[in-house]
């Protein structure tokens, strides 16, 4: 069985920092073994940041342990600077994301640091990566995010994106993705900017997107990603966190949405989409009362639903 589309499952990172409550360990690992079990073959565990930050994602460390058990799970991180990526290599992650804000405004605001100064942080976190044994090197990749818009500078340039996807390269990143952070991109926008990206790093080096639904196009802007060879798209288990700027708006796209959508088009995720959505539980017990988006789980699956991936009950 060939798995088309790889979906990213960034929930436990991107949704977990983006609520008050804390989810307890136990939990967590309990969550990505039950996603690694549905099928999910990469995870974005958890960020290294300062726990003063983000209490949320304190233990990332532990649930990485927890996490590099499961066997065939790519492990991803984030990490904000040099600091960061020095506790994921030590981890053990097998890919960390340095997110970098194409609004240098955003930029300044969120880790006080210049494109230049992010530049050089990507560099040192190369040097970081390749002063490791070869068997030990994780993947590297650069996050452009506000790629398609900013809260603060509002319209970013294609220009400027395009040329901080070369610079980041040039730094050493193996590859870039584009983030839609602020839920601004739409289908048009998506296409011109991943064609204009590919055209500049080459196509093999844009991994995949970030998309919000902050303004319901999120599923219009992965369709749009597949018409320009997109295969790696990002998404969060019950859009979890929704959006603080869009209230009854998820925040990440839905994956067990995301999941529904590509296996009914035939476009096969490698994921059981009846075992993903029991995985839910998880989240409703360990975080009572936080609100769990999506449309399939509360629709059901149409009658007659044909999955594009076919998981052997032998397995
Ligand atoms: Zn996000």
């Amino acid at each position: 069985m060939s798995n088309e589309i790889l979906i990213s499952e960034v929930g436990p990172r991107d949704g977990l920092q983006s609520i008050k409550p804390v989810m307890p360990l136990a939990a967590k690992r309990a969550w990505i073994s039950a996603l690694a079990n549905a099928g999910v073959r990469e995870i974005e565990v958890g960020s290294f940041v300062p726990a003063h930050i983000l209490p949320q994602l304190a233990d990332t460390a532990e649930v990485v342990a927890h996490a590099r058990t499961i066997a065939g799970l790519t492990v991803a991180v984030l990490v904000p600077n040099l600091k960061g990526a020095e506790a994921a290599v030590k981890s053990g992650a097998h890919k960390i994301t340095i997110p970098l804000s194409c609004s240098e405004s955003h930029s300044l605001k969120n880790v006080r640091r210049t494109h230049a100064q992010m530049l050089d942080e990507t560099r040192n976190i190369v040097a970081l990566i390749r002063a490791q044994p070869a068997a030990q090197r994780p993947k590297f990749e650069g996050g452009l995010s506000t790629a398609f818009g900013c809260t603060i500078e509002g319209i970013v340039p294609a220009d400027t994106v395009v040329r901080l996807a070369e610079e980041m390269m040039a730094a050493g990143c193996d590859e870039v993705g584009l983030s839609d952070t602020t839920g601004y991109a739409n289908p048009v926008q998506v296409k011109d900017l991943v064609r204009r990206v590919k055209r500049a790093v080459g196509d093999q080096n844009l991994s995949g997107l970030h998309l919000h639904n902050t303004r319901g196009l999120g599923f219009a802007n992965v369709i749009a990603g597949l018409d320009v060879g997109i295969t790696t798209f990002d998404s969060s288990m019950a859009g979890l966190g929704g959006c603080p700027f869009a209230p009854g708006a998820s925040g990440n796209i839905v994956t067990e949405d995301l999941v529904f959508m590509l296996e009914a088009m035939g476009l096969a995720t490698g994921i059981d989409l009846p075992q993903l959505l029991a995985v839910r539980k998880i989240l409703s017990d360990a975080l009572p009362g936080e609100q769990l988006y999506g449309f399939t789980p509360d629709a059901g699956l149409p009658l007659g639903f044909s999955p594009a991936t076919k998981r052997s009950a032998a397995a």
